[in-house]
């Protein structure tokens, strides 16, 4: 089948990078415009494997500069249904970076892509790269009888693209609005991040969109009718165990499985305690700030800093990987729109930071009464000026730093022991990372931690006598 086609198609090019210094052109991505949308369609409206290219195609395109990117795909078939669009766009990601020195990231309006030199010397239009996707989708997907696409690379039909696509993607999200989590029996489940995040374990409910945004319970009941077999899958939810945090038995019976054994609990409306695990495509990365006792959350088109010095891609390393990282957490932005949004932690009580343009593009969520308790970059780029905004502001976390403070005393009191000064959640923190803390010469101490998962409850360090 790759005969059809002037380069390489195997799973194997997945991981494929494409640096800058080897790319014929970026497409979309963090300087430009991105976007892909599958639209389900009418049998008579679709033109099997047609391509259409709106704008300059590949060989009009100057080598080493970005371009404005859109993809509309339009599938059709008997067994089609607009609920299956999402899980079809998701695949998007897979069935490009099958194809050799064609680099995939990101989906919906954040999509960044970029040819290799190589690639972009074996053709010169991107007709062939149209046509090898849709195979790909049809081999893959035997439910879509037909599809075409169309590439467009005209910024301002691109704008276009992207300015219809936000309501298609806000009417997606909506669906699930009337709908919750103690409504249904079934949830589901994706292993989709398991080729490289193998201990993920993908839980879909009504109340939490996926973490990569793009699969919704509605998404995962049509992906798992339709093909029973495939990544999407249900999850009969089981017992209730705790309500608040969203703990159920077959939730926990399905990350044992999934996890290999790694997880057993997961609690979906948890940040601290036994959170979801967070594969590397979540839209949006959470993490505790200690010196506050709150959360801040940063997206991925944020490209600046968050106040404790650290940006999106730093987080999201530390955050990947299929990890269950209590202390920060990977979600899909449209579970904030949850009413049940961390519900464990305090909800968006416990909220001190969001980057501008997110607190921007959510602000129909936010609770009146903490909108403008929630700093921004504008407000506070550091621990310090965010302290005094929350101060200024009478943030909810304020008040805590004072029970945290007098409940510290009495300890102190009580227990009169030299305790860690280490501000945690009372679940347990795990330390990103942990100096090595050496004694002195002689009867000393080594203490080496190596990505340690740690909860101390108090350390007493005694002097040892000597004996004479
Ligand atoms: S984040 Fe979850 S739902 Fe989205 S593709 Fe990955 S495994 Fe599937």
């Amino acid at each position: 089948m790759a005969d059809e086609f002037p380069f390489e198609i195997s799973p194997m090019f997945e991981g494929e990078r494409v640096r800058k210094d080897g790319m014929f052109v970026e497409l979309g991505g963090p300087k430009s415009l991105g976007l892909e949308v599958v639209r389900a369609a009418e049998m008579a409206d679709v033109v099997d494997d047609q391509v259409k290219i709106v704008g300059p195609d590949l060989k009009e395109l100057e080598e080493g500069k970005t371009y404005p990117w859109a993809m509309i795909f339009n599938i059709a078939g008997e067994l089609v249904e607009p609920d299956l669009e999402s899980v079809v766009e998701r695949r998007v990601h897979d069935f490009i970076n099958y194809c050799q020195g064609i680099m995939h990231l990101n989906q919906r309006y954040d999509v960044w892509m970029r040819m290799s030199k190589d690639t972009a010397a074996k053709m010169d239009s991107f007709e062939p790269f149209g046509r090898a996707v849709m195979m790909l989708f049809k081999t893959e997907l035997p439910f879509i009888e037909k599809m075409q696409v169309t590439f467009y690379t005209d910024e301002a039909e691109v704008q276009k693209q992207i300015d219809e696509a936000m309501g298609i993607f806000k009417a997606r999200d909506a669906r699930t609005k009337d709908l919750h989590d103690e409504d249904v029996d079934i949830f589901y489940g994706c292993t989709l991040c398991q080729s490289f995040a193998p201990t993920n374990v993908c839980v879909v409910s009504p109340d939490r969109v996926s973490l990569c945004g793009a699969i919704n319970w509605f998404d995962g009941r049509a992906a798992a009718k339709v093909d029973p077999e495939g990544p999407q899958f249900e999850i009969a939810k089981g017992d209730l165990i705790d309500a608040a945090s969203g703990e159920y038995a077959g939730i926990n019976e399905v990350a044992k499985k999934l996890s290999a054994g790694e997880y057993d609990r997961i609690k979906i409306h948890s940040f601290f305690e036994y959170p979801h695990t967070s594969c590397g495509c979540f839209e949006v990365v959470g993490f505790y700030i200690p010196e506050v006792d709150g959360i801040g959350w940063v997206s991925r088109e944020y490209q600046g800093m968050s106040p404790n010095g650290i940006g999106f891609s730093t987080m999201a390393g530390q955050t990947g990987g299929g990890k269950q990282v209590v202390g920060f957490l990977g979600i899909g932005v449209n579970y904030f729109y949850s009413p049940k949004f961390i519900q464990a932690d305090g909800g968006w009580n416990r909220v001190v930071w969001l980057p501008a343009m997110l607190k921007e593009k959510i602000d129909e969520t936010i609770p009146d009464d903490i909108k403008d308790k929630i700093a921004t970059e504008n407000d506070a780029s550091d621990i310090e000026s965010l302290k005094a905004f929350l101060v200024a502001k009478e943030h909810p976390v304020v008040a805590n730093w004072a029970a945290d403070e007098e409940e510290e005393e009495e300890e102190e009191e009580e227990e009169a022991v030299a305790a860690t000064p280490m501000m945690m959640p009372s679940a347990g923190f795990q330390m990103p990372a942990m100096p090595m803390v050496s004694g002195g010469s002689g009867g000393g101490i080594k203490l080496t931690f190596k990505n340690a998962k740690i909860s101390i409850e108090k350390m007493i360090i005694s002097e040892k006598k000597e004996k004479k």
